[in-house]
């Protein structure tokens, strides 16, 4: 795999084989399903299973464990690791795994955006597919189109609505969203939401629209957010963020102006903030008086990007 700065970001590098090709392969999944060399991964309320304390690893199950527990859920193939194959298992909400059954007192169901901070990335991006996509499951029981019900098909990669006049058929979504800092000089502007911890400063960030390019979105945010006119937007570097279904898009964007003026929505400050500051910032420097989101944020990478370019 040839390196990018994507590669760096967290929830990148998953390194199963997704297979998409057996997807639809009813029997092989059926066997797959009850090889005893399977490895199942089970998602409770978008808490994916996880063993161990500090630095917690996948809550890989054999097959058989949770057929109990998981009736009624959804599965969904992940992809292959040479010969084995892999798979999510939706809990469904209803039970309480963490209370009675088989799984009390061998891990834990996380939250994935405190456990991404300590786990291996390739680990943190398998539970990212794995999450989303039993996420995705959850939130679209019902045809968007005619209201009703839809199952599971391929593997759990479409879902098909079971109205026969309708049949529509719907995939797992990902929205777009762009991240960027923007730039004009030795100065980014960083901006901070009222729900931040205090002193925590990021890149400006919203979803992309209907009919928007990437380079649209990002001046039309800005724009709107901090009153900043950009010109020139680069690419950076993309992260999945499974919360519930984003992908994000980092940029660095030239700011062809330098007056803020704060829409008072998103905002409840944005500021200009110089490299040197930025850097020592970066470099746990308390002094500088401001801090970023830590390093599994791509607002993070982006920063680091930018400092480092100076
Ligand atoms: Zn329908």
């Amino acid at each position: 795999m040839s390196h990018s700065p994507s590669a760096d970001n967290a929830f990148a590098g998953n390194p199963l084989d997704r297979a998409s090709h057996l997807r639809n392969r009813a029997d092989w999944l059926a066997e797959r399903l009850t090889a005893p060399a399977t490895l199942i991964v089970p998602v409770w309320r978008t808490r994916p299973f996880v063993t161990g304390g500090r630095r917690p690893e996948i809550g890989w199950l054999r097959p058989g464990v949770i057929d109990d527990l998981a009736a009624g859920g959804e599965t969904v193939f992940l992809g292959m690791h040479g010969d084995v194959a892999h798979f999510a298992l939706e809990i469904p909400a209803d039970r309480d795994p963490e209370k009675t059954g088989p799984l009390v007192g061998l891990g834990n169901f996380a939250d994935l955006r405190q456990a991404v901070a300590v786990m291996d990335p390739g680990e943190a991006s398998i539970l990212a597919q794995a999450k989303a996509m039993i996420d995705w499951h959850a939130r679209h029981r019902f045809c968007a189109v005619c209201g009703a019900p839809s199952e599971a098909r391929s593997a759990g990669y479409s879902r098909t609505c079971t109205s026969q006049a309708c049949k529509a058929e719907h995939f797992p979504r990902t929205d777009p969203v762009v991240i960027m800092l923007a730039t004009r000089g030795d100065k980014a502007l960083l901006g901070r939401q009222k729900m931040f911890p205090p002193g925590m400063y990021s890149a400006l960030a919203g979803f992309v629209e209907p009919g928007e390019t990437i380079e649209e979105a990002v001046r039309r945010e800005v724009k709107e957010e901090a009153g900043i006119e950009v010109g020139a937007v680069r690419y950076h570097s993309t992260q999945p963020w499974p919360f519930p279904s984003s992908l994000m898009i980092g940029c660095l964007a030239e700011a062809t102006s330098e007056v803020i003026e704060l829409d008072g929505e998103e905002l409840e400050d944005a500021r200009w903030v110089d490299r040197e500051t930025l850097a020592r910032s970066m470099a746990g420097d308390r002094s500088a008086g401001i801090f970023v989101p830590p390093s599994f944020a791509i607002a993070h990478m982006l920063v680091k990007a930018w400092v480092e370019e100076g």
